[in-house]
Order: C-alpha cells, then sequence, then structure tokens
C-alpha cells in the first residue's frame, strides 16, 4: 500500500525551532507546524485536511492549549480544508485561550469557514477566534512568533467563466528569536519570492512542477525554479509535491 505520510513529511530543527511538515503534497494538503523549543508554543502554517489527524498522531494533545497562531497562505482547499475540524475539536476539548488567524485580505474560503464556525456555535465557543487579513508587507506579532507577509502570485479556477485569475495568495517569513522559517505557499516564479527565502534559516518552498519544460507555469514553481530559491536560504525543503498515485 502506498503510505503518502512516509514521502510527504519532514522535519527540521536549530536550538530555538522546530519544523514539523506533518504533511505536505499538492492537491491534497498541506500542514506544517512550527514551534518554538523554549516556550512550546505552536504556529500552524496551513491547515490542510487531515491537519487535526496529524497533531494527535504525535501523541499530545498539548497543542489544544499551546497552539498560538494559524497562518493561511490561500484558500485552496488542500491549504484550509482542515480548518473546521480543527477548530471543532479545540472547542469540544474546552480551549479557553483566544485563538488569532492571520487570512489573506479577501480570502473568502478562510473567512466564511470561520464565520460559519463562529454562528454555529456562538453561544458555546470558549475560546475567541481573532481573524486578522493579511496583505503584502502586512505584519503581526504575537509573544513568541514575529510573522511578515508578502503578496506571491498564485492564479486559481474560481470564478464563473473558468478562466484563471490572480487569488488572494501570501509567502510568509516567521521570526521565533533569532530564526527565520520562510514559506512560499503556492505561487509561480515571482520576484517577491526572492524577499520572502532570502537568508531564512529554513525555506519551505512549493515544487509542484516536476520537470523544467514546465518552466513559466501560472500557477506553480517547478523543482528547478524552487531549488534556485532555496539557494538563496541556508537551508530549504521542497514541499507541495504531486503525490504517485498507483493506478
Ligand atoms: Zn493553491
Amino acid at each position: 500500500m502506498n503510505d503518502l505520510t512516509e514521502t510527504h513529511s519532514v522535519a527540521w530543527e536549530n536550538d530555538e525551532v522546530r519544523v514539523d511538515v506533518l504533511f505536505s503534497a499538492a492537491g491534497v494538503a498541506t500542514n506544517i507546524a512550527i514551534v518554538s523549543k523554549f516556550s512550546g508554543k505552536i504556529l500552524l502554517a496551513d491547515v490542510g485536511d487531515g491537519t487535526l489527524r496529524d497533531l494527535l498522531s504525535q501523541g499530545s494533545l498539548d497543542f489544544v492549549s499551546e497552539l498560538n497562531l494559524i497562518v493561511i497562505t490561500h484558500g485552496h482547499f488542500d491549504h484550509m480544508g482542515g480548518l473546521y475540524s480543527l477548530l471543532g475539536f479545540l472547542r469540544m476539548l474546552k480551549r479557553s485561550i483566544p485563538l488569532d488567524i492571520l487570512i489573506p485580505k479577501g480570502c473568502k474560503e478562510a473567512s466564511s469557514t470561520i464565520r460559519i464556525f463562529k454562528d454555529s456555535y456562538c453561544d458555546t465557543l470558549p475560546f475567541q477566534i481573532r481573524v486578522q487579513e493579511m496583505g503584502h508587507d502586512s505584519e503581526f506579532h504575537t509573544d513568541f512568533f514575529h510573522v511578515h507577509s508578502l503578496e506571491v502570485e498564485h492564479f486559481g479556477s474560481e470564478n464563473a467563466t473558468g478562466e484563471d485569475l490572480l487569488m488572494p495568495a501570501l509567502g510568509y517569513r516567521v521570526s521565533i528569536g533569532e530564526s527565520v522559517i520562510a514559506f512560499t505557499g503556492d505561487s509561480r516564479m515571482c520576484p517577491v519570492l526572492e524577499e520572502i527565502v532570502t537568508g531564512a534559516d529554513l525555506a519551505l518552498i512549493e515544487a509542484t512542477g516536476s520537470t523544467s519544460v514546465e518552466a513559466g507555469l501560472k500557477v506553480h514553481l517547478t523543482e528547478d525554479e524552487a531549488k534556485q530559491l532555496g539557494s538563496l536560504a541556508r537551508n530549504y525543503l521542497l514541499i507541495h509535491r504531486i503525490p504517485e498515485i498507483e493506478s
């Protein structure tokens, strides 16, 4: 049997931060946990399908209280499809501290999912959900994570005509102490990607396109483009690969 988790999960750490790519595969889910090793606080970078399952697979319920911030790159289902379940679990386990969620400005998928959840449980939600819309050059700080967002170029086909249009999409740089973790979200090659990854201790870079023939894709980076970007960071991991499914 093809175990996708085996080939689509990876971890990295330094003295200050641990990065668990819980799972990342194009069209399935991207779920990344960035953990401050000093405080134990967790930032989730994208919350695709199975985020809750992946967190529980780590064998601890600490995330119920230690989850400090959720950061969403864009509204495609494989990047935020697990949000509703995660919020439901936090409610069930009676999380009491507020939760901040950063979403791209105009990201209807994320804002409406959160609104429906809040509307459904308005009388019985034990914690506050605070949504912050982020744009180009926005910043957001908690006591543990400093987040800087930059607009990337990712085409979606969510409009009625089927024509591809740029969608609200962000890449992020996250500072934890002296360490910087960068993630591109989904993006075609564009100059701002260099700004996102340059000098980062770890850059998580989408590499959905497999061959150089696909260079110049409107929607994603190729592996070659992603590696080229990665060389600007101290370390990098290629994520969001297309899963190989035996037919
Ligand atoms: Zn996407």
